[in-house]
């Protein structure tokens, strides 16, 4: 880290990226501004922290935004890192690149910031599924007595770990389509990419722009490329990918798994893949009632983290005691409650509609609450999937009435209530509704399909109230058990 000291560093964004991001060059000697495009409550407390530092913190200057009058670049930038949501398009980076000066995300910082004989990075990327594959693979490597940590977009600072005194063995690195495409320079270990499905495409500009940077993650794999045998799309990424020579393609399946690919034969995950060139024969690593919940797309995540465990070389045995100690994250088809013999969860989580199929056809007969924010989504895909298995729609929040023509089109016998409401109340008014709508042995699913920013402050307080309005119906002993 030498080479930062004295350097003038422009950091774009505060928050979980850009303090972390901040402090670290402080600490290195780094001359560090940050602009930060608001200035609300809590950027004019992060900017107070760190200018108690001695940062500079420059807020609410228009830097950010696509449109408005710009501060601009500060004076002698050398190098700007930015926080990863930042578009390519805000006008500090078309400053940058006319001044020459080189900008690279968070991710690429903590890379480059990484000692000589650091951890190698087992990383995950993919539409959905990154956090709960991520856990699972930090699982894993725990239970085969590595040192590791779960971390990037997965809310853990890279920095801590890059930069901290405590040693790690392997680190199992989520990492979003926006860092991904700030971070030229990773060379992961090993890399999977989930699946691909249209989102942020308002933030890529298009499909093909989004799936290059998803790409970018097994550029310099040394091991294995870990994709989705039934996403050729993923594949198509391994295929693009420049690879250090040796490295192998593995793919997952939920079909029998040919030669090469880790799947599921009779409820057994089993792997082919790294026992094949010894044994031409298959190695059972766990079964499916190991993975929790064990619906397809989340056995999918399973056999996608055991594959990099497996790249890494953790034992059969690991893989099987990794899952098992696995708890997923609070909203991700989180069961709440039964009540009238109807099972209420909480998927508040499943923020686009690839997420929202996934968890809607894990079950056979559904009352969905959906709506919020479409971030440019399409519907019809998803509603066609799950036209069958709905036994009514509850919509609420901003850009409902997408998701309701795609109702009327797809599955017009299915009951639709419309709130015809975007404030936070309306999520007790939408349970209300569901339960109206469900028979004895229904699912209610709060599956969204769409971000939450337009009614609540993000998808822990959206999962939180629903869950809080059905246990609010719950009577009292059941409430207390
Ligand atoms: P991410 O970190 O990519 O947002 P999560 O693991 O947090 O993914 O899961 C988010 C939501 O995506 C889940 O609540 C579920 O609805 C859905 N999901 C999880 N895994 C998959 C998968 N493999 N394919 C499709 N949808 C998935």
């Amino acid at each position: 880290g030498g080479e930062y000291k004295g350097l003038r560093v422009t950091v774009a964004g505060l928050g979980v990226s850009g303090v972390p991001a901040a402090k670290a060059l402080h600490g290195l000697g780094a001359h560090v501004t940050v602009v930060n495009g608001t200035a609300g409550e809590r950027q004019q407390a992060e900017a107070a922290e760190l200018e108690a530092l001695g940062v500079t913190v420059r807020l609410g200057d228009g830097t950010a935004s696509d449109s408005g009058p710009a501060a601009g670049l500060p004076e002698g930038t050398e190098l700007v890192v930015t926080a990863p949501g930042w578009k390519p398009s805000s006008p500090l980076f078309t400053a940058a690149r006319e001044a020459g000066v080189e900008v690279i995300g968070d991710v690429e910082l903590a890379w480059r910031l990484r000692g000589p004989g650091a951890a190698p990075w087992l990383a995950v990327t993919g539409t959905n599924g990154k956090t709960t594959t991520t856990r699972m693979l930090a699982a894993i490597l725990t239970a085969a007595g590595l040192r590791t940590a779960a971390v990037g977009n997965i809310g853990v600072s890279l920095f801590d770990v890059v930069l901290g005194e405590q040693e790690y063995d392997v680190l199992a690195v989520e990492l979003s389509s926006y860092q991904l495409h700030w971070a030229p320079g990773i060379r992961p270990h090993s890399a999977a990419v989930l699946n691909l499905a249209p989102d942020h495409l308002d933030w890529h500009g298009s499909m093909e722009a989004y799936a290059a940077d998803k790409g970018r993650i097994f550029h310099g794999n040394k091991v294995a490329c870990v994709y989705n045998a039934a996403d050729p799309a993923t594949e198509a990424l391994v295929e693009a990918a420049d690879v250090e020579e040796g490295c192998r393609a593995i793919g997952f399946t939920l079909d029998a798994p040919r030669m090469s690919e880790l799947g599921v034969v009779d409820g057994l995950l089993v792997d082919r893949a790294f026992v094949a060139d010894r044994r031409n024969s298959a190695q059972e690593l766990a079964e499916t009632a190991d993975v929790r919940p064990p619906a397809p797309h989340n056995v999918a995540n399973a056999l996608a983290a055991a594959a990099l465990a497996r790249a890494f070389g953790v034992p059969a045995g690991a893989v099987r005691d990794g899952l098992r100690a696995f708890r997923p994250d609070p909203h991700r088809i989180e069961q709440v409650a039964v009540l009238d013999e109807v099972a209420y969860v909480d998927d508040s989580k499943a923020t686009n509609p690839h997420a929202a199929q996934a968890s809607l056809t894990a079950y056979e007969h559904v009352v969905w609450i959906a709506g919020g924010l479409a971030k440019g989504a399409e519907f019809d895909e998803l509603v066609a999937a799950a036209a069958g298995r709905l036994r009514g729609a509850v919509l609420l929040g901003a850009d409902r009435a997408l998701i309701r023509e795609a109702l009327a089109r797809h599955a017009p016998q299915v009951p639709v209530v419309d709130l015809e409401r975007t404030d936070t109340g309306a999520m007790s008014a939408a349970v209300a509704q569901a339960r109206q709508l469900a028979a004895p042995g229904d699912t209610v699913l709060l599956a969204p399909a769409c971000a939450s920013m337009d009614m609540f402050s993000n998808y822990n307080q959206r999962g939180d109230l629903f869950a809080d309005a059905v246990r609010a119906a719950l009577p009292d002993t059941a409430a207390h058990s």
